[in-house]
């Protein structure tokens, strides 16, 4: 096990097991998630018999150094790739991050998977040969690594980098808690935001254990065939059935914030009806709805054309769903001069090495 991989309680566990007192589980945990001192022989406070037993029975930290960094000329963000050693994965495997600076607060945008498991046909992750899924160590160390490299207060984090999190539920709901232990780096629960497809099972688990983390679907579409003709995730999970079980469960989600997701691919899915059923889910559910500009190349696939729409296309959009619901802000995706900004995210650093 590596020594990111364990939670608060874990350390209290492990510690106890081992045969110390329980708060040494606390110093350990506080050391490496608030003070991000991943050395056990710098953690001072800590008996040598522990410190040996930490050096004996856990992976080190690194593993992972030297990401690739690019910074927006734009807008400031900074898209990194790691190159991740994987014993499974001969070559490692890649994965990135993308930090987005705001002048009052600061958000990163954490993968949680190598590639994706998914294969929506508007999105560049799908397109790349899918490695598996994030440890637990993988995506709360890239965190600690930008705190130290921008020395500044990490104020949201939203899991809607690569990967499908649901996918990978333990180990995102894992690095969510760890992230937002006020013995670690604090980040508000209704900070982090966990973003999904609509993997319905793994959201009434999120339901069932009461967890306090802001949801985001995907939702893009409304229609079951339209969707299914971009998402392979709607055959399993259709989204009338996603919708149901929000609105079942509206009270609880929105104490959490919910968010709604939506693609904006002009003459696909920006209909008057659609804006419509937009406005109505809005009202019903409340939360957020984000418009989200199809970011990336003119694209055909099946019968449909996917091409950016004009600024002025998304405002229309808006306000017709504005009628209905008011809460409907245009997500401008930051970093699309570095390939950073949704949807982009496929490792393209590696592949402009090779070229
Ligand atoms: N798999 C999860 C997490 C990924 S979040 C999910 O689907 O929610 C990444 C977000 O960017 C998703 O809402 C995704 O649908 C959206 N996206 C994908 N391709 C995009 C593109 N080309 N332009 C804009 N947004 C895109």
């Amino acid at each position: 096990m590596n020594i990111l991989d364990l939670d608060f309680p874990d350390w209290e566990d492990a510690v106890v097991r081992a045969g110390w007192k329980k708060y040494r589980g606390g110093q350990i945990f506080h050391w490496l998630h608030r003070q991000r001192i991943f050395d056990p022989a710098a953690m001072s406070n800590l008996p040598a018999d522990i410190k040996d037993w930490l050096q004996r029975e856990f992976e080190p930290y690194p593993g992972i150094h030297d990401p690739d960094v690019r910074k927006s000329l734009r807008d400031g963000s900074e898209k990194i790739l790691y190159s991740l050693p994987g014993d499974s994965h001969p070559g490692g495997k890649e994965m990135e991050i993308v930090y987005l600076p705001h002048k009052t607060w600061n958000s990163v945008c954490l993968s949680t998977q190598s590639g994706c498991s998914l294969n929506c046909g508007f999105c560049a992750s799908g397109r790349i040969p899918f490695k598996g899924n994030l440890s637990v160590a993988e995506m709360v160390f890239p965190v600690y690594d930008l705190i130290r490299k921008t020395e500044e207060k990490i104020n949201n984090i939203v899991f809607m980098g690569m990967g499908e999190p649901f996918y990978n539920y333990e180990n995102t709901l894992k690095a969510a808690r760890i992230l937002s232990r006020q013995e670690g780096a604090g980040i508000g629960v209704k900070k982090i935001a966990i973003s999904t497809s609509g993997v319905l099972p793994a959201m009434e688990q999120f339901l069932r254990d009461k967890e306090p983390f802001a949801l985001a679907l995907s939702l893009h579409f409304f229609d079951h065939g339209k969707r299914r003709d971009f998402m392979d995730v709607e055959d399993k999970y259709p989204i009338a059935e996603v919708i149901r079980f929000l609105v079942q469960n509206k009270d609880y989600f929105n104490r959490r914030t919910i968010m709604l997701e939506y693609l904006h691919l002009p003459g696909i899915n920006d209909s008057p009806e659609e804006a419509r059923e937009l406005g109505k889910l809005g009202q019903i559910l409340g939360g957020r709805i984000n418009l989200v500009p199809y970011n990336g190349e003119t694209l055909k696939i099946k019968n449909y054309l996917l091409r950016k729409p004009s600024w002025q296309q998304s405002v229309d959009f808006q306000n017709q769903v504005k009628r209905l619901y008011k809460m409907v802000f245009i997500r401008n995706s930051a970093g699309e001069d570095i390939a950073g900004a949704c949807g982009m995210l496929a490792g393209s650093f590696a592949k402009e090495r090779e070229n």
